[in-house]
């Protein structure tokens, strides 16, 4: 589920790589990223308003893998 403002959206594959899970858990400073026991990337949906638009994420994930949707005008 999104948020009421802002949902995330990642690459199916890239959430199942711990190595980069890992990344986006270290920069968003809001933690909307978390790891699972396996790894894999979890989405902290009850941080997803929290977002602040800072785009490290899209950045420590390979181009066009991490999503960053606003949804309001
Ligand atoms: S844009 Fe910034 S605050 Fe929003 S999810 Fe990505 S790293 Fe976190």
């Amino acid at each position: 589920m999104p948020g009421m403002f802002i949902d995330v959206q990642v690459d199916a594959a890239v959430a199942k790589d711990p190595a980069i899970a890992k990344k986006l858990v270290e920069v968003c400073p809001v933690n909307i990223f978390a790891a699972k026991d396996d790894g894999s990337l979890r989405i902290v949906e009850e941080n997803l308003d929290e977002c602040v638009l800072c785009d490290l994420c899209v950045r420590a994930a390979p181009a066009g893998t991490v999503k960053i949707v606003k949804l309001y005008e």
